[in-house]
């Protein structure tokens, strides 16, 4: 049997930033399935740093996003870090959509998250690709390198004393106080004897929580965004975000820079968990979704990208649209951890980190 102050589970951007704000007198292990950290969500998403625009007031969301960006740029520049605050243009396309503008500014000023209002006339010089009757700027947002993130957290961890085991999974809980878990280690089974338990298995954390507290409350459905890259098609490489008004599932299908100067286009929002998909089908549902700001797009700018999978989180057959980050007894858990868990992860992990010295 192996012993340990603090056992979590899953080696995302979550359960990483988790580990290394376990106090620094408790020993942890981390267990992760795949050979290595951040292969799920944390690696398939858009890599921007969110500026806190989208989530309702007092939400988990809009407290840990605006936390964690904040702390997110702290970090980049400290560990050296690539990253770059270009910013980014939410634009109106007709009347209505300049109406949800107006909502967005007066839920800014209400967050206290600083804009500029942009005219069309200004953003044809700036974005020439780009139809719009209006725009909002917002300074705060950005792009980094999520990978070279978890890289830094896993380095940091590892220095702190914390053992990171792959290619284990959690497999389900044997006893409570002290938990004991069973958990597939390469072909082997073992057992993790742990004062506090942390659940922070991403799309997999659901089912873990019912098992773990004996229930069948927690559902995670899953809403699959899908990224085209996007080639010849820029007259000078994509240098600052460039999203559409909100959806009701997702943020718009957008354009993202990343940090080598190439772009892409996504995600959108699918009703589905599968990981395959005909990319030619879908080329003309995306030209079809952006014709409206981005009227010159074809076919052949559109080359075929990848799936992430967002956890929407289901509370006894309802809808919970927020993070959810609760402990019962010693066990924590984070549930719903979609967008923007990324800018968001710094902060969580902090919450945790107090949440631990107050159970201990
Ligand atoms: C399409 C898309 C775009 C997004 N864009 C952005 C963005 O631009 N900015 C932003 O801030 N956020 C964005 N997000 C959200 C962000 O990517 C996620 O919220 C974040 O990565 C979640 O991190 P996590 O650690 O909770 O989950 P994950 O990265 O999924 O990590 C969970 C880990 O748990 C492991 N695991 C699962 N079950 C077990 C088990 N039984 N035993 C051991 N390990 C287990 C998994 O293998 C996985 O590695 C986006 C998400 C999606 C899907």
């Amino acid at each position: 049997m192996i012993e340990t102050d603090i056992l979590i589970i899953g080696g995302g951007a979550v359960g990483l930033s988790c580990l290394n704000q376990v106090p620094p007198h408790l020993n942890r292990i981390l267990i992760e399935i795949n050979p290595s950290f951040g292969q799920e969500a944390s690696s398939r998403n858009s890599e921007v740093i969110h500026s806190g625009i989208y989530y309702p007031h007092r939400s988990l969301k809009t407290e840990h996003c605006k936390i964690g960006r904040n702390e997110l740029y702290r970090f980049c520049q400290g560990n050296r870090i690539p990253h770059r605050q270009c910013g980014k243009y939410v634009i109106a396309t007709n009347q209505k959509e300049e109406e949800k503008l107006a909502e967005l500014v007066s839920h800014c000023e209400y967050e206290i998250v600083p804009f500029q209002r942009v005219g069309s006339d200004w953003l044809k010089r700036k974005l020439p690709f780009v139809k719009a009757t209006a725009a909002l700027f917002f300074p705060l947002s950005g792009v980094f390198d999520s990978h070279r993130y978890l890289q830094v957290l896993e380095n940091k961890a590892r220095e702190k004393g914390a053992v990171l085991s792959y290619r284990s999974e959690f497999i389900r809980v044997l006893d409570r106080d002290p938990w004991v878990v069973e958990v597939r280690e390469r072909e082997q089974i073992i057992q993790i004897r742990a004062k506090v338990l942390i659940n922070s298995a991403g799309g997999k954390a659901a089912k873990i929580s019912n098992n773990v507290l004996n229930t069948d409350v927690y559902e995670h459905r899953f809403c699959r965004g899908r990224y085209f890259g996007v080639k010849s098609f820029f007259q000078e490489p994509l240098q600052v975000l460039v999203y559409p008004v909100p959806e009701k599932d997702g943020l718009g299908i957008h354009l993202t820079p990343d940090l080598k100067g190439n772009a892409r286009l996504g995600p959108d929002a699918d009703w589905s968990s599968d990981l395959d998909c005909n990319w030619d089908e879908l080329k003309p549902v995306f030209l079809n979704q952006t014709a409206k700001y981005l009227p010159e797009l074809k076919p052949e700018n559109l080359s075929p990208g990848f799936i992430g999978l967002r956890p929407k989180l289901f509370v006894r057959g309802e809808a919970h649209s927020d993070f959810l980050l609760e402990a019962h007894g010693k066990y924590l858990h984070l549930l719903g951890i979609e967008s923007p868990g990324l800018t968001a992860s710094l902060s969580l992990g902090a919450e945790v980190g107090r949440m631990i010295e107050k159970i201990m």
